[in-house]
């Protein structure tokens, strides 16, 4: 069938559900995609905490990590073990962990029985990540890297799609399709914040769309993460971000976590420490309960 961009739009049209992203779009109102990844339900009533430092910096800082989030009621761990740093200048603090790090990651996972979360930047680590991680991260700088999505879709393992900063919704569920489109239905989205002229703060580096969550709702039926630390990139401000996340809608929250925020290696902005975690956890569980009736506590 020849597909012809009628009337090409920064927005969704109701040709594009129909062309452009069959797989990704609703196929009626209450169609909402619902899935088990490690035994923890995405798009249901629970909605999953992703915890954990930016980088896998240590193996002691992961274990100590993993312990403490999941005490205090993660679902899951985050962390790179390699990392896309916006300059190519590492000092020694900030080096990636690589396959070390991953390495740790999967002791951790067996030792702590915490599922996964890492990204993948590079096709060739693929088979390497993809035997430890539990969800494959794509990070927002490859969201729109077509044969990349391809090659991570084909693992067969579940993918969370991060949304690069300037793209459009339009766009990022087009680079979704690319994953659908290989038969892998386990996809989740996630809004890490977009570049815009003003963030309030000359340390903020993009702001949390949340008005895409319920935008995104009325087109598809992939559930939606929101990732107020990348988003907002200040600590005070992720408590009030993760809690506006779902009163919106999010499927699931992501988080920094670091046991001494300001000497993250990577970002020491924006992680929370343990207590703010644990504290958070309780408050989401609130909202949750009060807005749609969900629960962040198991
Ligand atoms: C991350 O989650 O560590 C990350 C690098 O995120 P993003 O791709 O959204 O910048
Ligand atoms: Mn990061």
């Amino acid at each position: 069938m020849k597909i012809e961009n009628k009337f090409p739009t920064k927005d969704i049209s109701e040709e594009d559900l129909k062309t452009k992203f069959p797989l990704v779009a609703k196929k009626n109102p209450t169609h909402q995609s619902k899935f088990e990844v490690a035994g923890v339900e995405f798009g249901g009533n629970l909605i999953p905490i992703f915890a954990g430092p930016n980088m896998v910096e240590s193996r002691d800082l992961i274990f100590d990590v993993a312990i403490n989030v999941k005490k205090n009621g993660a679902h899951f761990l985050r962390g790179g073990a390699f990392k896309p740093l916006t300059f190519p200048y590492r000092s020694e603090k900030y080096t990636e962990t690589r396959e070390e790090g991953i390495k740790w990651l999967n002791e951790v996972k067996k030792e702590i029985k915490i599922p996964i979360i890492t990204e993948i930047m590079e096709e060739k680590f693929i088979p390497l990540i993809s035997e430890v991680t539990d969800i494959i991260q794509i990070g927002s700088r490859n969201m729109q890297n077509y044969p990349f999505l391809t090659a991570c879709a084909k693992t067969g393992k579940p993918i969370m799609l991060k949304r690069h900063y300037g793209a459009s919704l339009r766009d990022w569920l087009g680079a979704a399709e690319y994953i659908l489109y290989e038969g892998n239905k386990k996809v989740i989205l996630c809004e890490r914040g977009v570049s815009v002229p003003h963030t309030h703060r000359s340390t903020s580096r993009f702001l949390l769309d949340l008005q895409v969550i319920p935008a995104a709702k009325e087109v598809t039926h992939l559930p939606i993460v929101v990732d107020p630390s990348h988003a907002t990139f200040w600590r005070p401000w992720v408590e009030s971000m993760s809690l506006a996340g779902i009163a919106s809608g999010a499927d699931g929250v992501m988080l920094e976590v670091h046991p001494d925020p300001k000497n993250s290696a990577v970002d020491p902005l924006q992680p929370i420490d343990f207590k703010e975690f644990g504290e958070l956890v309780k408050k989401m569980d609130r909202v949750a309960k009060a807005s749609f009736n969900r629960k962040v506590i198991k």
